[in-house]
Protein backbone atom coordinates (compact mmCIF):
# COMPACT_ATOMS: atom_id res chain seq x y z
CA UNK A 1 0.00 0.00 0.00
CA UNK A 2 1.37 3.44 -0.77
CA UNK A 3 2.14 5.19 2.53
CA UNK A 4 -0.78 7.41 3.76
CA UNK A 5 -0.52 11.06 5.26
CA UNK A 6 -2.17 13.46 7.26
CA UNK A 7 -3.06 16.99 6.52
CA UNK A 8 -2.08 19.96 8.30
CA UNK A 9 -4.13 23.42 8.68
CA UNK A 10 -3.66 26.96 10.47
CA UNK A 11 -7.23 27.03 10.08
CA UNK A 12 -10.81 25.89 9.87
CA UNK A 13 -11.91 26.11 6.66
CA UNK A 14 -15.06 27.95 5.62
CA UNK A 15 -18.17 25.70 6.16
CA UNK A 16 -16.48 23.14 8.03
CA UNK A 17 -18.24 23.77 11.74
CA UNK A 18 -21.58 23.81 9.81
CA UNK A 19 -21.04 20.06 8.62
CA UNK A 20 -21.89 16.88 10.86
CA UNK A 21 -19.57 14.21 10.85
CA UNK A 22 -20.81 12.44 8.35
CA UNK A 23 -20.37 15.52 5.78
CA UNK A 24 -16.49 16.24 6.41
CA UNK A 25 -15.70 13.97 3.84
CA UNK A 26 -17.04 16.64 1.75
CA UNK A 27 -13.84 18.93 2.97
CA UNK A 28 -11.78 16.86 4.65
CA UNK A 29 -10.82 12.91 3.37
CA UNK A 30 -8.53 11.89 5.76
CA UNK A 31 -6.29 12.26 8.86
CA UNK A 32 -6.13 15.98 9.67
CA UNK A 33 -4.26 18.18 12.51
CA UNK A 34 -6.30 21.82 12.67
CA UNK A 35 -3.41 24.37 14.63
CA UNK A 36 -5.56 27.20 16.52
CA UNK A 37 -3.72 29.89 18.01
CA UNK A 38 -4.80 30.83 21.63
CA UNK A 39 -3.61 33.32 23.97
CA UNK A 40 -1.50 30.57 25.83
CA UNK A 41 0.80 29.17 23.29
CA UNK A 42 1.05 25.40 24.18
CA UNK A 43 -1.60 23.39 22.69
CA UNK A 44 -4.42 21.35 24.52
CA UNK A 45 -5.31 18.25 21.90
CA UNK A 46 -8.47 17.71 21.21
CA UNK A 47 -8.65 14.29 19.32
CA UNK A 48 -12.47 13.32 17.35
CA UNK A 49 -14.11 10.90 15.50
CA UNK A 50 -10.76 8.45 15.22
CA UNK A 51 -13.92 6.06 15.67
CA UNK A 52 -16.25 7.38 12.79
CA UNK A 53 -19.30 6.66 14.19
CA UNK A 54 -18.63 8.09 17.77
CA UNK A 55 -19.64 11.95 17.04
CA UNK A 56 -19.78 13.28 20.03
CA UNK A 57 -16.42 14.94 20.03
CA UNK A 58 -17.15 16.69 16.85
CA UNK A 59 -20.25 18.00 18.05
CA UNK A 60 -18.78 19.52 21.09
CA UNK A 61 -16.05 21.17 19.25
CA UNK A 62 -18.01 22.58 16.44
CA UNK A 63 -20.14 23.64 19.13
CA UNK A 64 -17.87 25.39 21.48
CA UNK A 65 -15.68 26.94 18.42
CA UNK A 66 -19.04 28.40 16.56
CA UNK A 67 -20.88 30.08 19.82
CA UNK A 68 -17.95 30.31 22.47
CA UNK A 69 -15.14 31.31 19.99
CA UNK A 70 -16.53 32.81 16.94
CA UNK A 71 -15.19 36.07 17.83
CA UNK A 72 -13.31 35.86 21.08
CA UNK A 73 -9.62 34.84 21.13
CA UNK A 74 -8.87 30.65 22.81
CA UNK A 75 -7.60 30.94 25.78
CA UNK A 76 -5.36 27.93 24.96
CA UNK A 77 -4.08 26.86 21.84
CA UNK A 78 -5.92 23.87 20.26
CA UNK A 79 -4.50 21.11 18.36
CA UNK A 80 -7.32 19.15 16.52
CA UNK A 81 -7.34 15.86 15.24
CA UNK A 82 -9.99 14.17 12.85
CA UNK A 83 -9.53 11.00 12.89
CA UNK A 84 -11.65 9.15 10.22
CA UNK A 85 -14.28 11.32 7.94
CA UNK A 86 -14.35 8.84 5.67
CA UNK A 87 -15.46 6.46 7.86
CA UNK A 88 -18.03 9.21 9.38
CA UNK A 89 -19.25 9.72 6.06
CA UNK A 90 -20.60 6.20 6.48
CA UNK A 91 -21.66 6.54 10.17
CA UNK A 92 -18.67 3.64 11.17
CA UNK A 93 -16.30 2.48 13.52
CA UNK A 94 -13.86 2.16 10.97
CA UNK A 95 -14.21 1.04 6.93
CA UNK A 96 -13.54 -2.78 6.01
CA UNK A 97 -10.14 -1.59 4.57
CA UNK A 98 -8.72 -0.30 7.74
CA UNK A 99 -7.52 -1.28 10.69
CA UNK A 100 -9.01 0.17 13.91
CA UNK A 101 -6.86 3.41 13.89
CA UNK A 102 -6.89 3.63 17.87
CA UNK A 103 -5.13 0.70 18.12
CA UNK A 104 -2.55 2.28 15.31
CA UNK A 105 -0.52 4.54 17.62
CA UNK A 106 3.01 3.43 18.53
CA UNK A 107 3.35 0.77 21.12
CA UNK A 108 0.61 -1.10 20.09
CA UNK A 109 0.43 -4.23 18.75
CA UNK A 110 -0.64 -4.17 14.89
CA UNK A 111 1.68 -5.23 12.73
CA UNK A 112 3.38 -2.73 10.81
CA UNK A 113 1.50 -0.99 8.01
CA UNK A 114 1.59 2.48 6.28
CA UNK A 115 -1.21 3.13 8.90
CA UNK A 116 1.10 2.60 11.92
CA UNK A 117 2.84 4.25 10.29
CA UNK A 118 0.70 7.24 9.44
CA UNK A 119 0.39 7.65 13.27
CA UNK A 120 3.66 7.07 14.06
CA UNK A 121 4.08 10.72 11.83
CA UNK A 122 1.07 12.12 13.94
CA UNK A 123 2.42 11.11 17.34
CA UNK A 124 5.76 12.62 16.42
CA UNK A 125 4.10 15.72 15.54
CA UNK A 126 1.91 16.04 18.65
CA UNK A 127 5.43 15.18 21.09
CA UNK A 128 7.07 18.09 18.92
CA UNK A 129 4.44 20.52 19.96
CA UNK A 130 4.67 19.52 24.04
CA UNK A 131 0.96 19.71 24.81
CA UNK A 132 -0.88 20.83 28.43
CA UNK A 133 -2.84 17.16 27.68
CA UNK A 134 -4.27 15.00 25.25
CA UNK A 135 -8.14 14.00 25.37
CA UNK A 136 -9.35 11.40 22.90
CA UNK A 137 -13.31 11.59 22.79
CA UNK A 138 -15.21 8.83 22.03
CA UNK A 139 -19.10 6.83 22.34
CA UNK A 140 -19.95 3.38 23.60
CA UNK A 141 -23.27 1.33 23.46
CA UNK A 142 -25.49 0.55 26.02
CA UNK A 143 -26.54 2.47 29.38
CA UNK A 144 -22.84 3.86 30.99
CA UNK A 145 -22.13 6.99 32.76
CA UNK A 146 -19.41 8.59 31.30
CA UNK A 147 -16.52 8.86 32.50
CA UNK A 148 -12.71 8.99 31.45
CA UNK A 149 -9.55 6.48 31.72
CA UNK A 150 -6.34 7.21 32.48
CA UNK A 151 -3.07 4.95 31.44
CA UNK A 152 -1.00 6.43 34.13
CA UNK A 153 -1.81 6.56 38.02
CA UNK A 154 -0.24 10.36 38.98
CA UNK A 155 -2.29 13.56 40.39
CA UNK A 156 -2.14 15.48 37.56
CA UNK A 157 -3.47 12.61 35.05
CA UNK A 158 -6.44 11.72 38.22
CA UNK A 159 -6.53 15.33 38.52
CA UNK A 160 -7.53 16.13 35.09
CA UNK A 161 -10.08 12.92 34.43
CA UNK A 162 -11.89 13.53 37.76
CA UNK A 163 -12.63 17.55 36.12
CA UNK A 164 -14.69 15.10 33.61
CA UNK A 165 -16.41 12.59 36.23
CA UNK A 166 -15.20 11.41 39.89
CA UNK A 167 -15.20 7.67 38.43
CA UNK A 168 -12.23 6.73 36.59
CA UNK A 169 -10.76 4.01 34.64
CA UNK A 170 -7.19 2.75 35.09
CA UNK A 171 -6.21 0.66 31.75
CA UNK A 172 -3.14 -0.31 29.71
CA UNK A 173 -3.98 -2.69 27.60
CA UNK A 174 -5.82 -2.57 24.57
CA UNK A 175 -2.09 -0.95 23.69
CA UNK A 176 -2.06 0.75 20.68
CA UNK A 177 -3.82 3.88 21.76
CA UNK A 178 -3.44 7.73 21.30
CA UNK A 179 -4.16 7.87 25.40
CA UNK A 180 -1.20 5.60 25.91
CA UNK A 181 0.97 6.31 23.32
CA UNK A 182 0.69 10.27 24.32
CA UNK A 183 0.88 9.64 28.42
CA UNK A 184 4.56 9.13 28.78
CA UNK A 185 4.70 12.87 27.88
CA UNK A 186 1.57 14.74 29.65
CA UNK A 187 -1.79 14.00 30.87
CA UNK A 188 -3.95 11.86 28.49
CA UNK A 189 -7.43 10.57 28.84
CA UNK A 190 -9.75 8.71 26.96
CA UNK A 191 -13.65 10.04 27.38
CA UNK A 192 -16.27 8.07 27.23
CA UNK A 193 -19.24 10.45 26.65
CA UNK A 194 -21.95 7.99 26.28
CA UNK A 195 -24.16 6.58 23.65
CA UNK A 196 -23.55 8.74 20.03
CA UNK A 197 -25.79 11.70 19.86
CA UNK A 198 -27.30 12.40 23.20
CA UNK A 199 -26.96 15.82 23.74
CA UNK A 200 -26.32 15.75 27.51
CA UNK A 201 -22.83 13.87 26.41
CA UNK A 202 -22.17 16.20 23.73
CA UNK A 203 -23.23 19.56 26.53
CA UNK A 204 -21.01 17.20 29.60
CA UNK A 205 -17.67 16.85 26.85
CA UNK A 206 -18.22 20.63 25.97
CA UNK A 207 -17.92 22.20 29.39
CA UNK A 208 -15.19 20.20 30.31
CA UNK A 209 -13.10 20.99 26.89
CA UNK A 210 -14.25 24.47 27.86
CA UNK A 211 -12.75 23.80 31.41
CA UNK A 212 -9.46 22.51 30.09
CA UNK A 213 -8.84 25.19 27.73
CA UNK A 214 -8.94 27.60 30.63
CA UNK A 215 -6.72 25.68 32.87
CA UNK A 216 -3.03 27.32 33.21
CA UNK A 217 -1.57 24.79 34.59
CA UNK A 218 -2.60 20.58 35.91
CA UNK A 219 -1.34 20.85 39.28
CA UNK A 220 0.80 17.85 40.05
CA UNK A 221 -0.43 17.96 44.27
CA UNK A 222 -1.85 14.98 45.20
CA UNK A 223 -5.57 14.70 44.45
CA UNK A 224 -8.16 14.08 47.37
CA UNK A 225 -8.89 10.33 47.42
CA UNK A 226 -12.89 11.03 48.18
CA UNK A 227 -12.67 13.18 44.94
CA UNK A 228 -11.77 10.48 42.29
CA UNK A 229 -12.26 6.96 42.64
CA UNK A 230 -10.71 4.70 40.24
CA UNK A 231 -11.14 1.21 38.92
CA UNK A 232 -9.51 -1.28 37.03
CA UNK A 233 -10.25 -4.18 35.37
CA UNK A 234 -10.39 -7.72 36.93
CA UNK A 235 -11.96 -10.38 34.75
CA UNK A 236 -14.03 -11.04 31.46
CA UNK A 237 -17.74 -12.43 32.10
CA UNK A 238 -19.38 -14.69 29.78
CA UNK A 239 -22.54 -16.66 29.19
CA UNK A 240 -21.64 -19.95 29.22
CA UNK A 241 -22.39 -21.57 25.71
CA UNK A 242 -25.09 -23.84 25.21
CA UNK A 243 -27.10 -22.15 28.32
CA UNK A 244 -30.58 -21.00 27.73
CA UNK A 245 -30.91 -17.49 28.50
CA UNK A 246 -32.70 -14.68 28.02
CA UNK A 247 -34.09 -11.44 30.34
CA UNK A 248 -37.09 -10.89 32.29
CA UNK A 249 -39.87 -13.74 32.91
CA UNK A 250 -39.33 -16.39 29.96
CA UNK A 251 -38.47 -19.81 30.02
CA UNK A 252 -34.86 -20.17 30.23
CA UNK A 253 -32.07 -21.57 32.35
CA UNK A 254 -30.67 -18.63 33.35
CA UNK A 255 -33.31 -15.40 33.05
CA UNK A 256 -31.44 -12.13 33.72
CA UNK A 257 -32.85 -8.91 35.29
CA UNK A 258 -34.80 -6.86 32.52
CA UNK A 259 -32.75 -3.81 34.18
CA UNK A 260 -28.97 -5.43 34.13
CA UNK A 261 -27.85 -2.67 32.78
CA UNK A 262 -28.94 -0.43 35.33
CA UNK A 263 -25.92 -1.95 37.39
CA UNK A 264 -23.41 -0.58 35.26
CA UNK A 265 -20.54 1.35 36.54
CA UNK A 266 -22.54 0.61 40.51
CA UNK A 267 -20.54 -0.54 42.91
CA UNK A 268 -22.89 -4.17 44.06
CA UNK A 269 -22.52 -5.34 47.28
CA UNK A 270 -22.34 -9.02 47.66
CA UNK A 271 -25.63 -11.05 47.40
CA UNK A 272 -26.45 -9.14 44.84
CA UNK A 273 -28.81 -11.03 42.27
CA UNK A 274 -28.26 -10.98 38.15
CA UNK A 275 -31.21 -13.13 37.67
CA UNK A 276 -32.92 -16.31 38.79
CA UNK A 277 -31.61 -19.85 37.33
CA UNK A 278 -34.02 -22.57 36.48
CA UNK A 279 -32.42 -26.08 36.56
CA UNK A 280 -29.21 -25.40 34.56
CA UNK A 281 -27.34 -27.83 33.27
CA UNK A 282 -24.28 -26.64 33.70
CA UNK A 283 -22.51 -23.19 35.52
CA UNK A 284 -24.25 -20.58 33.26
CA UNK A 285 -21.37 -17.85 33.41
CA UNK A 286 -17.88 -18.22 33.70
CA UNK A 287 -15.59 -14.98 34.75
CA UNK A 288 -12.00 -15.09 33.16
CA UNK A 289 -9.34 -12.73 34.82
CA UNK A 290 -6.04 -11.04 33.00
CA UNK A 291 -3.92 -14.07 33.52
CA UNK A 292 -6.81 -16.10 31.65
CA UNK A 293 -7.85 -18.18 34.81
CA UNK A 294 -11.33 -18.67 35.75
CA UNK A 295 -12.23 -16.76 38.44
CA UNK A 296 -15.67 -17.50 38.50
CA UNK A 297 -15.91 -18.66 42.11
CA UNK A 298 -14.61 -15.88 43.53
CA UNK A 299 -17.47 -13.42 42.01
CA UNK A 300 -20.53 -15.73 41.48
CA UNK A 301 -22.46 -18.00 43.72
CA UNK A 302 -25.25 -19.98 42.03
CA UNK A 303 -26.82 -22.18 44.41
CA UNK A 304 -29.77 -20.50 45.36
CA UNK A 305 -31.55 -20.38 42.19
CA UNK A 306 -29.78 -17.18 41.77
CA UNK A 307 -26.88 -15.38 40.09
CA UNK A 308 -25.63 -14.03 43.17
CA UNK A 309 -22.19 -12.13 43.29
CA UNK A 310 -19.87 -13.20 46.25
CA UNK A 311 -17.67 -9.86 46.92
CA UNK A 312 -17.94 -6.51 45.74
CA UNK A 313 -17.48 -5.50 42.75
CA UNK A 314 -18.83 -3.22 39.71
CA UNK A 315 -19.71 -3.68 36.64
CA UNK A 316 -19.44 -2.35 33.33
CA UNK A 317 -20.58 -2.73 29.89
CA UNK A 318 -23.43 -5.14 30.88
CA UNK A 319 -25.85 -4.84 27.72
CA UNK A 320 -28.87 -6.27 26.87
CA UNK A 321 -28.12 -7.07 23.50
CA UNK A 322 -28.27 -10.96 22.75
CA UNK A 323 -26.10 -10.88 19.82
CA UNK A 324 -23.24 -8.92 21.49
CA UNK A 325 -23.34 -11.07 24.66
CA UNK A 326 -22.98 -14.27 22.41
CA UNK A 327 -20.20 -12.93 20.57
CA UNK A 328 -18.10 -10.76 22.75
CA UNK A 329 -18.68 -11.02 27.04
CA UNK A 330 -21.84 -10.40 29.28
CA UNK A 331 -19.77 -7.64 31.01
CA UNK A 332 -16.48 -6.72 32.40
CA UNK A 333 -15.56 -6.38 36.24
CA UNK A 334 -13.88 -3.49 37.70
CA UNK A 335 -12.34 -3.48 41.22
CA UNK A 336 -11.66 -0.71 43.15
CA UNK A 337 -7.93 1.19 42.98
CA UNK A 338 -7.41 2.24 46.84
CA UNK A 339 -4.71 5.17 47.01
CA UNK A 340 -4.08 7.34 49.87
CA UNK A 341 -3.82 10.72 48.90
CA UNK A 342 -0.10 11.43 49.30
CA UNK A 343 1.41 7.94 48.16
CA UNK A 344 2.76 7.16 44.98
CA UNK A 345 0.75 4.60 43.45
CA UNK A 346 2.06 1.87 41.34
CA UNK A 347 -0.44 0.71 38.54
CA UNK A 348 -2.29 -2.59 39.34
CA UNK A 349 -2.23 -5.71 36.50
CA UNK A 350 -3.23 -4.68 32.83
CA UNK A 351 -6.60 -5.33 31.68
CA UNK A 352 -7.38 -8.84 30.90
CA UNK A 353 -5.68 -9.92 27.24
CA UNK A 354 -9.10 -10.40 25.77
CA UNK A 355 -9.96 -6.66 25.85
CA UNK A 356 -7.19 -6.60 23.80
CA UNK A 357 -8.60 -8.14 20.94
CA UNK A 358 -12.10 -7.15 21.58
CA UNK A 359 -13.61 -4.70 18.37
CA UNK A 360 -16.95 -4.17 20.55
CA UNK A 361 -17.81 -1.26 20.50
CA UNK A 362 -17.56 0.35 23.98
CA UNK A 363 -15.07 -1.88 25.11
CA UNK A 364 -13.66 0.03 27.85
CA UNK A 365 -10.78 1.77 26.35
CA UNK A 366 -11.86 3.46 23.54
ZN1 LIG B 1 -14.13 4.73 20.21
Amino acid sequence: MASLEFKELDHIPEGLLERPASALYQQIDGPTLIHLEGRIKRPLVVSVLQHGNEVTGWEALRRLLKSHYRFDELPRSLLILIGNPRAAKHRLRRLDDQPDFNRCWPGGNEPDSAYTRLFQKIHDRMRELDPLAVIDIHNNTGLNPHYAAVNVIRPDYLRLASLFSSKVVFFTKPAGTLSLSMSEYCPSLTLECGQAGEIHGTDHTLAFLETCLHLEEISNKPVNADAVHLFHMVATVYVNENVLFGFGRIPAELALREDLDKFNFCELPSGTSFGDLFNPTQTPLKAINSDGDDVTDDYFFFGRGQVETLKETMPSMLTLDRRVIQQDCLCYLMDRIHFESDEEVTGPDPLPEGIARSDRPGAPAG
